[in-house]
């Protein structure tokens, strides 16, 4: 028996009758030998790592676009920090740590360049739904490795495609990257708002942090210990229903004074016509798209292929192009 093989049956042996177990995986759309050492969701996990989306992840927004300090989140930091809380959760309640890990890391693959203002401007221009969890199922199966994708295992693609609030992915490890992926950003969006000097902790609603926590810290382990706490044992991941309310309220104050707020829109529609800019631009010069989207244009169309190269640029990328393409050189 090889190493994957011990670990595989350690995981029918010692993990909970909920978790998935790699053994018992759909599989690729394409069949490869099996590794000696890893099981398949570790594999998929090095994949996503290895991959170029993963490492451009590090100069695209999470909410603060292109931040003055090194101390703000961008969406690697967010995505390890979702991994992360994933981990806890899913080695608490006793199920697939490797499978969770794989969607933590690969959930946010997709998101444009500018954030939220990325991908809403974006959904704007397409002719077809743009969001960002529909792009990260787009980079795995399609765009990653000129064009092959990465050839991921079916549970890895349906936790990372189904990761959003609308969506229900078919794992319970899906499940926890889902609801770990909220409790991430919340926390660290509000941290990173009040080092802005845009919220201040007193600003939030005492009706959520009455029951959340008055601190980071506190609401982090409140969420987190709720989470263990309703799904240990149990063939569904939630919260108890206060601490999800209050979670949900603290989201949606977010998204009201944060997210959209009256500051960050202003910075919005610079990002925004950046976007705007860049898309016209493609779409009127489908030459100057990269060699590896342009000639995919039979196959998926040039808005779809225009889209796909936009987002995936990082912030820095999409202004050098905007500078490049639609800024008079002299003026730069
Ligand atoms: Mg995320």
């Amino acid at each position: 028996m090889n190493i994957r093989e011990k670990k595989e049956k350690s995981e029918i042996k010692n993990l909970s009758k909920f978790a998935f177990k790699a053994i018992n995986t759909k599989g690729r759309k394409e069949n490869i030998e099996e590794c000696e050492i890893r099981t398949c969701f570790e594999r998929d996990r090095d994949r996503i790592i290895h991959s170029k989306a993963f490492r451009r992840l590090k100069h695209k927004t999470q909410v603060f676009i292109a931040p003055e300090t090194d101390h703000f989140r961008t969406r690697l930091t967010h995505t390890l920090e979702v991994s992360q809380i994933s981990r806890t959760v899913a080695r608490a309640i006793n199920i697939n740590e490797d499978l969770t890990e794989a969607i933590a890391i690969g959930h946010d693959l997709g998101h444009t360049p500018f954030g939220h203002y990325g991908e809403r401007v974006l959904n704007k221009l397409c002719p077809f739904e743009f969001k960002h969890n529909l792009q990260s199922k787009r980079v795995v199966e399609l765009l990653e490795k000129g064009g092959k994708g990465l050839n991921l295992t079916y549970e890895v693609i349906d936790g990372i495609t189904n990761h959003g609030t609308k969506y229900s992915p078919s794992t319970l490890e899906g499940q926890v990257v889902r609801i770990c992926d909220k409790i991430a950003y919340i926390n660290h969006d509000i941290d990173d708002a009040i080092n802005a000097n845009v919220l201040k902790e007193n600003d939030l609603p005492k009706e959520y942090t009455s029951v959340l926590g008055d601190s980071k810290s506190k609401r982090i382990n409140t969420m987190i210990k709720s989470v263990i706490k309703e799904s240990l044992d149990k063939d569904v991941i939630k919260m108890e229903e206060d601490v999800f309310k209050s979670t949900m309220g603290l989201r949606k104050f977010l998204f009201d004074n944060l997210y959209f707020s009256k500051s960050a829109k202003e910075e919005g529609r610079k990002a925004e016509n950046v976007i705007e800019g860049l898309f016209k631009y493609y779409i009127k010069n489908p030459k100057k798209l990269s060699a590896e989207y342009y000639d995919c244009i039979e196959e998926y169309g040039l808005e779809r292929c225009v889209c796909d190269y936009i987002a995936c640029m990082s912030d820095n990328f999409a202004v050098d192009r905007y500078n490049e393409f639609l800024i008079p050189s002299s003026l730069i």
